[in-house]
């Protein structure tokens, strides 16, 4: 008989108690008439609330429900990030842990799964009725505002919910990327991909954790971590304004040989502002990314994991 295939399911999880037992259940039942052997990874990112016991008792009542806590709240992508590293599945399933995206659609995802398909992903069918205006607007915008500034294209709504190939999953480690932004970089390695659209649930229980300047600061760390493109258009905008300032010079030499210079003192204070304004944006843009080279440059760890109860070839090795 050959042995089934092995399916990691990697749940990121932040202040998410209450919920940890409700997903645990949820997969378990799930499985349990498939042909798939299965591991449940839940990566408590840095909680604050009971999460990580209620992931150690499910740990304890099911032998393939494991635990990675991270040592602080190190984002989502990071949660997922230390997933990855440590399944061993033949396909990893990345879904939140708050019931918002419906489990049962894991189903479908092995179908495409089986028929070829290296990655398959998700997006929200509709606009999210269960986010705050704010939410919604902020989403919009980041999504249309990463779409025109960098080469691979990103559904509107396209969520951290969906299947990845080992193979897929390997390349993904290899990427030595100090900052991660999943949904980017999951399309960016290319491969044979699917998406279908979901209609998200109500979150079981708690509250979502991104407040709006916590997305504000997600979506332009993301964009900028994301495309150089931000540099080529504000070096683009610098150029445009500097012709125009060459356009303006005639204008200026005229005015002063004919004698009424002083009456374009204005303009020329509002044109100095201006371009001074320009010129500290666009050296903002720069100093954010240089930030990014300074941040990378360090070498730290992504994340930093606490305890776990999986054990890997590397912590074996160190046993003996
Ligand atoms: N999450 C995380 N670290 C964070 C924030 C969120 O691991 O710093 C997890 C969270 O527990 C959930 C998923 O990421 O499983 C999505 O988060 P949330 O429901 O707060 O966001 P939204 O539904 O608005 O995308
Ligand atoms: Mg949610």
């Amino acid at each position: 008989m050959p042995t089934r295939k092995l399916i990691s399911v990697v749940v990121p999880a932040h202040n998410e108690e209450g919920n940890i037992s409700e997903l645990t259940n949820h997969i378990i039942d799930l499985f349990k008439p498939l042909d798939y052997s299965y591991e449940l990874i839940f990566v408590d990112d840095g909680s604050e609330d009971n999460t990580l016991n209620e992931i150690k008792l499910n740990a304890r009542l099911q032998s393939n429900v494991y635990y990675v806590e991270l040592s602080r709240n190190f984002g989502k992508d990071y949660a997922l990030k230390a997933g990855l590293a440590l399944a061993k599945g033949d396909a990893v399933i990345t879904i939140d842990a708050d019931m918002q995206h419906p489990p049962q659609l894991i189903k479908k995802m092995l179908n495409y799964w089986e028929d070829g398909f290296d990655v398959v992903y998700t997006y929200r069918e509709t606009a999210n009725k269960h986010a705050q205006i704010y939410q919604r607007i902020t989403s919009k915008l980041f999504y249309k505002v990463i779409n025109a500034l960098s080469d691979v294209k990103l559904e509107n709504g396209i969520a951290d919910y969906r299947l990845i190939d080992t193979k897929v999953v390997k390349q993904l480690k290899e990427l030595d990327e100090s900052e991660i932004f999943f949904r980017g970089i999951v399309k960016w390695v290319g491969f044979k991909q699917i998406g279908f659209p979901y209609t998200p649930s109500k979150r079981h229980m708690g509250n979502a954790s991104y407040s709006f300047f916590k997305l504000l600061k997600f979506a332009i760390g993301n964009i900028m971590a994301f495309s150089p493109r931000p540099l080529y258009v504000s070096a683009g905008i610098g150029l445009g304004f500097a012709a125009l300032a060459i356009l303006y010079f005639p204008y200026i030499l005229i005015s002063y040989f004919e004698g009424y210079a002083v009456p374009g003192w204005a303009s020329l204070i509002a044109s100095i502002e201006f371009l001074g304004g320009m010129q500290l944006f666009l050296l903002s843009v720069i100093g954010i990314y240089v930030g990014k080279i300074f941040a990378q440059s360090k070498n730290r760890p992504s994340y930093i994991i606490r305890s776990t109860n999986i054990v890997t070839a590397a912590r074996q090795e160190l046993d003996f």
